[in-house]
């Protein structure tokens, strides 16, 4: 058979459409498509394919394609024709005389690895070692081999796979023993019928075949391929003996294996929960799990073969949140095996079905049991930081309902955020609250027995947790809280009018409920529980609220159980909404906070308090001087962990910049002595203080402090990891007074020392940053290349260096060149690159000039794209909250610089 070619060389990156994706649905018959994929995995910067697609179409037509982005079309047939003139625009591959009934496309193709985190992604370690590793989601499957890459259109997969012997290969089933290549191929002949063999044949020596057995029916984007020498850790005792294994790179293996007991033992216990949550066994027949390098995600729940980011791979002991996290997200790809890999969302505007359950379900797992190999910290409190980030996006104004509208697969990379995964998980945490966890169980029994293996929508899980509520006698609504909270976006607040000399057994409390946005004007039912504090900040009595919604809702309540100082409203946190204080309570928790027994109930003050800066209420000098008073007395690790994330944010965000130095002195100063006054049993409290400390260091006197600590002449108490010292050197390259010689000496200094994949990202970061103007004048036209050789993650790295030290005139210039851009990188570059583009240089100061607002209207109004559009009403969205908390800050400042 000849080979025809086709190759695309430049291509407008188009995404699939939902219209598109129900025409293909429409036409092709669910349940019916298989793929098999051979695949020739070389070293390299290439890999070969031939796959065969079969599917069954309920009629005779020229409308149904594949999706594929790869680099070249080598050959492909049509139920055994041979495709003379291939019709492919480098995006849709048109399957022309689709017959109805059975049919099978055969495509023979060449690729390139990706080196985006996306696709195929192809990395050389250090130690010059290759690894490769597939992320298909949300639409990378088509760079891969082309599929229909929509999740409704579930397919079996069966790979066949080559590659070079000291190599292993993983899928989403267990491959069969090696096999040799050239019996192999003897025996089966007639399927290798193109060119794709014919180099293996000749060098067989060199090279494996792995078969892997059909997989289960899965949506194209849970498809899993990883290669390399990657090292192994095997669990001794699993769960039901289901085999289950950590990977990742062999130059850090030694690091995962410090926390594998710990990661196994939480894989095990979760399954186990699931498994009686769920009532429906673990659905598959392996539980692997990856750290690969340059992941742009956390995890990526690949059925039995979930990807996680190798920096979750600890090079240095971390503190009992951090573990937490991990914790969490492990547990959470494995909830993922039931919700979303077993029952998947038919379109990807029901992505929440999948993330906002597994982000509430696997708090609530991990809340069930305890760990022996390392402790957790507080699971609720996780919870309750998690949901930080659901504010923060809901409150902005391109917030969007729980489930909303996602026209094309460029929106859908845009829903994986704040509001899908915490605002969702907490609303699901207040629907829990609101029916029994049994009821709820009983429900998903039946939803996964009833949907397994296929796709559903939201109305099919609100039917059958509403027909379970029905019949367990429940009176609560389950369409009006679909309506409010799924449907409507936009963020709720509430606010007491409380009076505290009020003694009556029959005092009245007015809670007034407002909304964030004008533009999103919806009030809900919230249940909650409010607790009222005495003068020693003692919970003197509490109570179940039900907040109407209403403007207000009068509570009526015991006054005359104790001496009431404060209020706290939903100081269990069981609700999803924004809480102020009354002037009493400010001013009393202001005074008293260390006071206050219950942790959750501490972490929902400090959030309000820094909520009020993110608003303008309150200055970041204030809460600097309120976390200064109150963190030293402060017990948990845990909390003193979170509120110092915070405290990063409200002084390098909200914070004008010719204070930063005196108030970072201040901070740095305060870190520093609460490190040395803590004794060798406050190790996550030290780790914790010590992860932050370089954050502050503002000056060169403090940057000096690090140094010394750096040549253990400071601090020698204290271990300093691998992490630390780096972000010593970036804090050292920040500081303009220090030399560029002494600067690159300590770099090369720390390379010596480090000598892992983390210098060429440090590297990337220190060049950027000591660029001239000439040189960074390059690297911008670098950042526009949508042939940019760097991955992802070293553009990451340098595009923060780039703007991490900038004269005003740069900036300037740069923050209207970056607009200008937008459009052009929008539709050229990778979208990673383009979020990297968005998130790194997106101009935040604070005052932008009038020549940059006047543009950014312009632009706005000449803009077609949804995406493009939400990136400038964010931007204008973070520097008006920016300049408000600055103004607030100027105005109340006893600090004079
Ligand atoms: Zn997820």
């Amino acid at each position: 058979m000849c080979i025809t070619h086709k190759e695309v060389a430049d291509r407008i990156i188009q995404c699939l459409t939902e219209k598109q994706a129900q025409l293909r649905s429409s036409i092709v018959l669910a349940g019916s498509v298989n793929y098999h994929l051979r695949i020739k995995l070389l070293k390299g910067p290439n890999y070969q394919g031939l796959i065969t697609v079969r599917f069954f179409a309920l009629k005779h037509t020229d409308e149904v394609f594949l999706d594929f982005t790869g680099k070249t079309i080598l050959g492909m047939s049509i139920n055994n024709n041979q495709v003379e003139n291939i019709d492919w625009d480098g995006n849709f591959l048109k399957l022309k005389g689709v017959k109805q009934g059975r049919n099978e496309i055969l495509v023979h193709y060449e690729n390139k690895y990706d080196n985006d985190g996306n696709g195929l992604h192809s990395f050389i370690d250090e130690d010059k070692k290759q690894y490769i590793y597939t992320n298909l989601a949300v639409i990378y499957c088509r760079r891969v081999f082309p599929c229909f890459d929509q999740p409704d259109l579930k397919g079996s997969f069966q790979l066949t796979a080559i590659s070079p012997k000291d190599w292993i290969v993983l899928s989403n089933e267990i491959p069969s023993e090696k096999l040799d290549v050239s019996t192999h191929f003897n025996q089966k002949e007639t399927i290798y019928s193109l060119e794709f063999i014919k180099q293996i044949i000749e060098d067989n020596s060199s090279y494996d075949l792995r078969e892997f057995p059909e997989s289960k029916p899965l949506a194209s984007y849970l498809f899993g391929i990883m290669a390399g020498p990657y090292a192994e850790v095997k669990c001794k005792q699993t769960y039901k003996n289901i085999p289950m294994s950590l990977f990742t790179r062999e130059s850090i293996m030694p690091h995962l294996l410090r926390i594998s007991d710990f990661l196994f033992e939480v894989t095990n216990k979760s399954m186990e929960v699931y498994e009686r949550i769920f009532g429906y066994d673990f659905p598959f027949n392996k539980y692997d799990q990856i750290y690969v390098p340059e992941f742009n995600w956390g995890a990526m729940e690949n059925a039995g073969i979930v990807t996680f980011n190798d920096l979750y791979v600890y090079r240095e002991e971390v503190d009992s949140v951090k573990l937490t996290k991990l914790a969490n997200t492990t547990s959470h790809e494995l909830s993922h095996h039931w919700f979303g890999n077993l029952v998947t969302m038919k379109w990807w505007n029901d992505v929440w079905l999948n993330e906002s359950f597994a982000d509430f379900i696997s708090h609530y797992c991990l809340s069930q049991f305890q760990t022996t190999t390392r402790p957790m910290s507080d699971i609720w409190v996780a919870f309750n930081a998690r949901k930080a980030w659901g504010y923060r996006t809901d409150e902005q104004v391109t917030t969007h309902p729980i489930a909303g509208s996602v026209p094309d697969t460029n929106t859908a990379e845009n829903v994986f955020d704040g509001i899908t995964y915490a605002k969702g998980a907490a609303t699901l945490r207040q629907l829990f609250s609101l029916v029994s966890v049994e009821n709820f169980s009983k429900a998903m029994k039946e939803y996964f027995h009833k949907f397994e293996w296929r796709s559903a929508t939201l109305s099919d899980l609100i039917n059958t947790v509403d027909e379970q509520f029905q019949q367990s006698g429940s009176s609560f609504s389950l369409s009006s809280w679909q309506k409010t909270w799924i449907c409507k976006a936009g963020l709720n607040k509430c606010i007491p009018l409380f009076d505290p000399s009020s003694r009556d057994v029959n005092s009245k409390l007015v809670i007034k409920q407002t909304y964030t946005l004008e533009m999103h004007p919806t009030l809900r039912n919230h249940k909650m529980k409010i607790a009222f504090f005495d003068e020693n900040a003692k919970i003197v009595h509490q109570q179940d609220i039900l907040l109407q919604d209403q403007p207000e809702t009068v509570i009526t309540y015991d006054g005359s159980k104790g001496n009431y100082k404060a209020l706290l409203l939903n100081y269990q946190d069981e609700t999803f909404i924004k809480i102020a204080f009354d002037s009493h309570s400010i001013q009393f928790f202001k005074e008293n906070l260390n006071k206050v027994d219950c942790e959750l109930s501490r972490t929902l003050i400090w959030q309000a308090f820094y909520n009020m800066v993110r608003d303008g209420d309150l200055s970041s000098e204030e809460y600097i001087e309120l976390f200064i008073n109150h963190i030293n007395l402060e017990k948990s690790d845990g909390l003193i962990s979170n509120q110092l994330q915070f405290l990063e944010t409200a002084f390098l965000s909200f914070t004008p910049g010719k204070y930063s130095k005196i108030l970072g002195n201040k901070i740095f100063d305060f870190l520093w002595s609460m490190i040395e006054g803590s004794d060798d049993s406050q190790v996550n409290k030290k780790l914790a203080l010590i992860g932050y400390l370089p954050s502050f260091a503002k000056s060169e006197e403090k940057v000096r402090k690090l140094l010394e600590w750096y040549n253990r002449k400071a601090l020698t108490k204290e271990t300093m990891g691998i992490k630390t010292q780096w972000q010593i050197v970036q804090a050292v390259y920040r500081i303009k007074d220090i030399s560029k010689e002494e600067k690159e000496e300590l770099f090369q200094t720390q390379s010596q020392k480090d000598k892992s994949d983390q210098v060429p990202l440090y590297e990337q970061y220190c060049k950027s940053l000591l660029a001239s103007p000439e040189e960074k004048e390059k690297l911008w036209q670098s950042y526009l290349d949508p042939n940019n050789p760097l991955s992802t993650r070293l553009l990451e790295y340098s595009l923060m260096g780039f703007k991490s030290h900038s004269t005003t005139e740069l900036t300037q210039k740069y923050q209207l060149l970056w607009l200008q851009n937008l459009s052009y990188v929008f539709k050229t570059c990778k979208r990673e690159l383009f979020k990297a583009y968005v998130l790194y240089l997106q101009p935040s100061q604070e005052t932008l000039d009038e020549e940059f607002n006047n543009s950014l209207l312009k632009i706005k109004s000449e803009i077609t794209e949804d995406v493009l559009h939400k990136v400038l009403l964010e931007c204008q969205d973070n520097n008006s909250r920016k300049q408000k908390a600055i103004s607030t800050f100027l105005a109340n400042t006893k600090l004079t610089v």
